[in-house]
């Protein structure tokens, strides 16, 4: 197996954004949780994008964790390695884009990396090093009140200088405009001026493609889905990959299906009412799962009950003023902790009777599930939704298994049924 493309991202729904983005971009993705035992088969694919939890975790950690990955990749072909971050440039003064970026840049051999967060056909534009979220600049955004990353400040060379040892610098767009070439003469020029990190601009989506054909030229970039879209379109334009449907290969897992939510946004709220038309659905109370009241054995004994006869959902979801007073009086983190371990717990005994066909609601619902059942990939097939494809478990100890995992607002009104049906 050789691989096109590696990258590492910093944490799991930017991970799977990204792999759901290199699909529809026509490369073959798998999606490990986790650096990959050095065991995992591998099916044959263009890209891998190994999702760990770095963002918010002390610098050298997520520096060992990443230089981890990247020899996993490099061992697996990848000549390119994308550090996937986040398009708001979450991180502080400590990391961890800086210090990642500065290891794997020595470990790469590079003299210069391509760094930028820009997709400006979801609203992240780079202009003159400045990240503009929509029309507002990122120190003006919701994100200078983030709880774990607050960002004051929208020069981006200016925040990587903080956090890096490498000398930072620009590539503007009236460079990008002039394309390709010009942007390796930029390039050349900076590293013979001993600086190791560009920040590039772009304003409108078709740049990312020039953008990605020179990152191809190195063996490292720095950015979000965007760049993942530039290098993925490079890819197949230079005949690298041959663009492939993710439609192939879709073997039927069959055996009972069974849903869980766990979000409590408006989206899922409504699609649970829709499924409630057309499935069993099990409201859970989450006053008594906080209260450890044995609320995901009842479950499992109603799930069993049903799992013969068609799709399940099992819910904790509820309205806002329900989610305020719980929170009220358990304390945010320790109420959603309990309800995200109930869900794990009823996975784990879902699958136990028999279920590979899971459809889960909620980011954080997800990724407890994910790690409670040990999934160690997935392979990224076919779009439910925009941004929810259907994942193929891959060298999982239990077989063969399809999954769906949505955070809260994505889907339309009838997405567990949609989901369902793309999964047989
Ligand atoms: P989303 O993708 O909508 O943000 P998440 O699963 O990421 O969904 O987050 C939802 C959080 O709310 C989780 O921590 C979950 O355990 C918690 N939660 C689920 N049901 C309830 C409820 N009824 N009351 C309070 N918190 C809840």
């Amino acid at each position: 197996m050789t691989l096109a493309l590696g990258c590492i991202a910093d944490d799991y729904t930017g991970a799977s954004d990204l792999a759901d983005m290199l699909t529809r971009c026509g490369l073959r993705t798998v999606q490990t949780i986790g650096v990959p035992d050095d065991k995992l088969a591998l099916p044959e694919v263009d890209a891998v994008v190994v999702s760990l939890k770095s963002r918010s975790i002390e610098a050298a950690t997520a520096v060992a964790r990443s230089r981890e990955a990247d020899k996993w990749l490099r061992a697996r072909g990848a000549s390119h390695v994308l550090f996937k971050i986040c398009s708001t440039f979450d991180s502080t003064d400590a990391g961890n884009i800086g210090p990642v970026m500065d290891a794997l840049r020595a470990d790469s051999g590079d003299a210069i990396v391509l760094v930028t967060p820009a997709f400006p056909g979801t609203g992240r534009t780079v202009y003159q090093g400045n990240l503009f979220v929509g029309s507002v600049p990122l120190n003006e955004s919701p994100l200078k009140d983030h709880p774990l990353n607050p960002m004051h400040d929208s020069n981006l060379a200016r925040v990587l200088t903080r956090q890096s040892r490498s000398k930072v610098s620009l590539v503007d767009l009236a460079t990008v405009a002039k394309g390709a070439d010009a942007i390796r003469a930029r390039l050349a020029e900076l590293a013979k001026q001993g600086i190791s990190a560009a920040v590039i601009d772009s304003v409108f989506d078709p740049e990312l493609e020039t953008i990605g054909q020179v990152a191809l030229d190195h063996r490292l970039s720095v950015g979000a889905s965007g760049m993942g879209l530039g290098l993925a379109r490079g890819l197949v334009a230079s005949g690298r990959v041959k663009a492939a449907s993710p439609n192939a290969d879709q073997k039927a897992v069959g055996g009972p299906v069974a849903c869980l939510a766990g979000s409590c946004s408006q989206a899922t709220l409504a699609q649970i009412a829709q499924a409630e038309k057309s499935m069993p659905v099990l409201r859970l109370d989450p006053e008594k799962i906080v209260m450890g009241e044995g609320e995901a054995e009842r479950a499992l004994a109603w799930a069993r009950q049903h799992l013969g006869k068609g799709p399940i959902l099992i819910a904790s979801s509820s309205s806002p003023d329900q989610v305020a007073a719980l929170q009220a009086k358990h304390g945010r983190d320790a109420a959603g902790h309990a309800i995200e371990q109930a869900m794990a717990a009823i996975s784990e005994g879902l699958v136990i009777a028999g279920v590979r066909r899971l459809v889960i609601a909620g980011g954080e619902t997800s990724g407890a599930v994910v790690d409670r059942l040990g999934i160690p990939a997935f392979l990224v097939g076919p779009e439910i939704a925009a941004g929810v494809p259907v994942l193929r478990c891959v060298g999982w100890s239990k077989g063969e298994a399809v999954m769906a995992l949505k955070s809260g607002n994505f889907g339309g009104p009838d997405f567990f049924n949609d989901a369902i049906g793309l999964m047989p």
